[in-house]
């Protein structure tokens, strides 16, 4: 017997009575064994949303092109077919790869930088020793290169300590990798939904308290006291969504504006040690310019939780936005958007600290 669930979609051209009727080695019909291939194919088709499982239930404006409890491996296909999730899941991913490349480059320009760097100083030497004829004296050569090295030294050789840029774009990639995993495979069972949602929260957990470190940690990076304890405060709150997060009541559609409050509550506490810096740096320009970028920041979050929240634009024209241009969408995009401008006040950051140091 069909389920209900799957009436909708039952394929009626395909219902083909065999008069050909036989049993082959193991004693299975030909009437049974295509009962059984259509069965298959009928359980791949897309479903709409009164059919779902009440734990897939989570839109009611997107209505159609929904997966339903397919087996993992069809699931795992289905990243390359036209359903509901599709953007959701290529969005995530190619941004993912964005980051990794950003990650993969950076580490490529300190390299790069302090090989630079090392033929300058070399370049620098050896320019000067023949300048003044004194190749040969090696005392004055090795004054020469503890003055250049003690000029150059403190910024090539010992540059501003990168980790925290580092855990940012770390958490960014974990985030999206925990999204696009996410619409991915919380079709294929309840207990998949719970887990990948579980991950998929950490994930914007991750992404929100690491995209603290390089902003707090370059701006009071000269007050340690204050440097751990914005640091200290930010990893602890993140730590608290991520456990309140394993409540599966946290899941439950109705408090999708919860979810979004506190998101967005975590970021806004940003707001102090913005302020913070801006009063303790009032002069430098590149206090004002991160300020701005994490101004832009704030909007493009905030604007992201609120359309997420009120699932605006499908809310107005449901079954219109369900494959492209729902709120989940927009949303990924302006997280993203986001995620991209941090990137940004991140780079202004390294140059600062690098050029002033403390
Ligand atoms: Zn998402």
């Amino acid at each position: 017997m069909i389920p209900v669930r799957y009436k909708n979609s039952f394929p009626s051209s395909e219902i083909i009575d065999n008069p050909l009727d036989y049993e082959d080695g193991n004693g299975v019909s030909s009437k049974e064994r295509k009962g059984h291939m259509l069965w298959k194919k009928v359980k791949y088709q897309l479903v709409e949303y009164h059919s779902l499982p009440w734990y897939l239930r989570d839109n009611e404006f997107i209505h159609g092109y929904y997966r339903a409890e397919w087996p993992l491996k069809q699931v795992l296909l289905s990243i390359f077919k036209i359903h509901n999730e599709t953007l959701n899941v290529w969005t995530s991913s190619k941004v993912q790869d964005g980051y990794k490349a950003s990650l993969l480059s950076m580490e490529f320009l300190s390299t790069l930088s302090g090989n630079i760097m090392e033929r300058l100083t070399n370049c620098l030497i050896d320019r000067f020793t023949r300048m003044y004829h004194v190749v040969d004296d090696s005392v004055l050569q090795q004054g020469v290169k503890d003055d250049v090295s003690n000029m150059i030294a403190p910024l090539m050789f010992h540059p501003i300590t990168r980790w925290p840029f580092f855990l940012f774009l770390g958490g960014a990639m974990f985030c999206l990798l925990a999204s696009s995993t996410c619409h991915l495979l919380s079709c294929h069972s309840e207990r998949m939904s719970y887990i990948v949602h579980r991950i998929d929260y950490a994930g914007i957990a991750a992404l929100i308290a690491t995209s603290f470190y390089p902003p707090v940690y370059y701006s009071f990076m000269c007050n340690p006291f204050f440097c751990n304890l914005y640091l200290g405060f930010i990893t602890l709150l993140g730590i608290a969504t991520i456990v309140f997060s394993l409540l599966p009541v946290f899941q439950r559609p109705e408090l999708r504006g919860f979810r979004a409050g506190l998101f967005f509550g975590m970021g806004m506490s940003g707001v102090a040690p913005i302020l913070h810096k801006l009063i303790l740096y009032k002069d430098q320009p590149e206090a004002l310019q991160t300020t701005g970028y994490e101004i832009l920041m704030g909007i493009l979050y905030g604007l992201g939780a609120l359309i997420y929240a009120t699932r605006i634009p499908e809310r107005w024209k449901p079954g219109k936005f369900d494959i492209a241009g729902h709120s989940h969408q927009l949303f990924h995009i302006l997280v993203v958007a986001g995620a991209y401008t941090h990137y940004q006040a991140g780079l202004v950051y390294l140059r600062w600290r690098d050029l002033h140091g403390c």
